[in-house]
């Protein structure tokens, strides 16, 4: 079964948030205002996600079928595959040497 793109981003982004990299190893924040970089960093992916089926509810409601952002997130729609939304591969890429990550995201 493919993986699903906003699975693989939520987890990889709380290991980031745990400080935790892919191979288990812990990332030690070098200062308090390192540490609160990453944790903003985080909520803004985080936000980006939801932003992306704001985004493409949006345009479904201008020119496809008026999906919800819910039903789109879910692969309901059939104007929107969920795993080549632009700001998604965008925001997956710096996580390519992960092994879950999908070549077809590249
Ligand atoms: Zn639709």
């Amino acid at each position: 079964m493919l993986m699903d793109i906003v699975k693989f981003l939520r987890a990889r982004i709380a290991e980031d948030e745990a400080g935790v990299n892919t191979y288990g190893a812990a990332i030690a924040a070098s200062s308090d205002h390192d540490q609160r970089r990453l944790i903003a960093e985080c909520a803004a992916k985080r936000q980006l996600i939801d932003l992306a089926f704001e985004h493409e509810e949006s345009i479904d409601g201008e020119m496809g079928c008026c999906c919800s952002a819910e039903r789109i997130r879910n692969g309901k729609c059939p104007n929107v595959k969920v795993n080549e939304i632009p700001l998604l591969l965008l925001l997956a890429q710096p996580y390519v040497a992960h092994r879950d990550f999908d070549p077809a995201w590249s």
